[in-house]
């Protein structure tokens, strides 16, 4: 059996984090201080690259510590961990009521909304996952200013990774926000739908988050049957990847359909609809007869279909 192609967000080549350092303050500040320390400056959380020429995957536009203090200051850094070859790495917001924010925004132009990145592909696979880690920490920060408990203002520690209230003591820490995205099958038949704010024409995987209480498996049946009405039996896991967009991970699986009526939860889907396995390659390679199509190569739904048609999902 084939294995699964992942998509091409995933973590297995990003910084290494160094996660025991964070509450080490000598050695953050060591690594900021450091002659080759590069940092990624985010104004108003949007990526500075390089324009290259013709079609060219961007380029991330690293800055050295001086350079970004030149543009803007003060700033809050946060460190994301080092590059392959030790070099310290940090990022930064430059966010829009700072009185700089203008300068640093010429200075850094062209900027990139993070999802338009991904969706160019980066020349670099681990700068788009760099990228990806810092717009996902610096927008926390950029939401969690205050203390939830007292409404006092948060200060930054442990190098970007905890926020603590001087006021109450309460601590607070980046969030992740699980969210299941399924392939759910019957037969040689894959169910998709269409939701209200997709693009015309456009189908994809159904999805939603993990809700308090759930397992993965039961937010997997819970969310099918609440936008579809389908009942379903096994749920597999298969993959899951980051989704910074702001601050998810999707969890891909697989499940497998016990009933086949529709009934359309039209708050959530205009649409859903079984597809077969020749629609569905149709969908992919943008060849379908009515123009429908499925998202991009980067996202896990589009992973979860193509395993359908490679005849990968369902495993044996
Ligand atoms: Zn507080």
């Amino acid at each position: 059996m084939p294995l699964l192609q992942l998509p091409k967000i995933t973590s297995e080549k990003s910084l290494n984090r160094r996660a025991e350092k964070r509450r080490d303050a000598a050695f953050i500040d060591a690594a900021f201080n450091a002659a080759g320390t590069r940092v990624l400056a985010l104004p108003d959380l949007r990526v500075p690259i390089y324009p290259t020429p013709d079609r060219a995957p961007p380029v991330l536009r690293w800055l050295s510590v001086p350079e970004v203090q030149a543009l803007a200051a003060p700033l809050d850094f946060a460190f994301l961990g080092e590059d392959e070859t030790g070099t310290a790495v940090f990022a930064c917001n430059v966010p829009p009521y700072h009185r700089d924010f203008a300068g640093a925004e010429a200075a850094l132009h062209p900027l990139v909304d993070l999802r338009s990145l991904a969706l160019q592909t980066v020349s670099h696979e681990t700068e788009l996952l760099i990228a990806a880690e810092a717009r996902a920490l610096l927008g926390w920060h950029a939401h969690n200013r205050c203390c939830s408990r007292c409404g006092g203002p948060l200060h930054i520690i442990e190098g970007g990774w905890c926020r603590t209230c001087a006021g109450c003591g309460q601590s607070t820490w980046p969030r992740t926000d699980p969210a299941v995205i399924m392939l759910i099958t019957r037969g040689d038949r894959a169910l998709l739908g269409h939701e209200l704010r997709f693009p015309d024409k456009f189908y994809s995987t159904l999805a939603g988050y993990v809700e308090p209480g759930d397992d993965i498996e039961h937010a997997v049946r819970r969310e099918v049957k609440e936008e579809s009405g389908i009942d379903v039996g096994a749920v597999e896991y298969v993959a899951s990847q980051p989704w910074p967009f702001p601050h998810s991970l999707m969890i891909g699986c697989w499940g497998d359909a016990l009933t086949e009526a529709i009934t359309i939860d039209r708050t959530e889907l205009t649409d859903a609809r079984w597809f077969d396995r020749a629609e569905l390659a149709s969908m992919l390679a943008f060849t379908h007869p009515d123009g429908l199509f499925v998202p991009p190569r980067i996202s896990m739904a589009h992973t979860l279909i193509r395993a359908f048609v490679d005849g990968v999902l369902p495993r044996a």
